[in-house]
């Protein structure tokens, strides 16, 4: 049984008061009914410590948005491993497409970054997804299988068993058209037969594979009951707790 990952990215979005802020509402509000599932907070690099610090003793992990593949040395503006696990983070999210689009970000970085984040006991997560024009195109499945095949190719089986991938169609990020479940699943049951056959059977069974893109409380609970989607990689909405926790706690009565 795979478990469930809620995962909140909230870009570059507040301050260090208020990523505190945030952080404690969520703390609070899954104190009284602790979800089964993981649920993990990436704040912009500025604020990591101190949320960090909220969630000391809690089951919420700590991600961060992006980092560079290397340890240390002369790389101006960077991020490494070594100093996200130093803060606390156990997860960190590669390749989303916003790096890809604005920043240069490729399947060749990721698949740098994984071998780092592994090397470091940082858990990737990694974002693959198609333009609208792809899928137009009918190419959805053929960039996927590119992407994925990529971003993966340097890890082992049991890593890839410990990874998470994050399915984000570049046209349902930010703009309120969230993929169907029916759309979100053809692609998700892709990428797992494609990692079957790349990293084998039990790995792709393992493997946890995410859905970003406009998820909502509202709209979560569909999105979930589809048998190859384990989680979502949130964006808008996890920037209030109440309607973060709308997400978390989906399947609450
Ligand atoms: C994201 O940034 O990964 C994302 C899915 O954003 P949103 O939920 O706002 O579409």
């Amino acid at each position: 049984m795979r478990r469930y990952v809620m995962a909140g990215n909230w870009k570059m979005h507040k301050t260090v008061g208020e990523a505190v802020e945030l952080a404690r509402a969520i703390r609070a509000g899954l104190e009284s009914q602790p979800p089964d599932l993981d649920v993990v907070l990436c704040p912009p690099f500025t604020a990591l410590q101190a949320v960090g610090q909220v969630l000391k003793g809690s089951r919420i992990a700590l991600g961060a948005q992006n980092m560079h593949w290397e340890r240390e040395g002369a790389f101006t503006g960077e991020v490494s491993p070594a100093m996200l696990k130093d803060v606390g983070c156990q997860y960190v999210i590669l390749a989303h497409s916003e790096r890809r689009q604005m920043f240069g970000a490729t399947d060749e970085g990721a698949s740098r970054k994984a071998r780092a984040a592994m090397d470091h006991g940082l858990t990737p997560l990694i974002c693959v997804g198609e333009t609208l024009a792809e899928r137009e195109s009918s190419r959805t499945l053929e960039i996927i299988g590119q992407q994925v095949e990529k971003v993966l190719r340097q890890l082992t089986p049991d890593e890839v068993a410990r990874t998470v991938v994050s399915y984000e169609p570049v046209w349902a990020i930010g703009t309120g058209r969230a993929a169907t479940p029916q759309q979100a699943q053809e692609v998700q049951s892709f990428i797992r037969k494609q990692v079957a056959r790349s990293h084998g059977e039990g790995p792709a069974d393992a493997l946890r594979i995410l859905y970003g893109g406009s998820v909502k409380p509202d709209n979560v609970a569909s999105l979930m009951a589809e048998s190859d989607i384990d989680g979502a990689l949130v964006g808008g909405a996890c920037l209030k707790a109440d309607s973060f926790l709308g997400i978390i706690n989906f399947s609450a009565p």
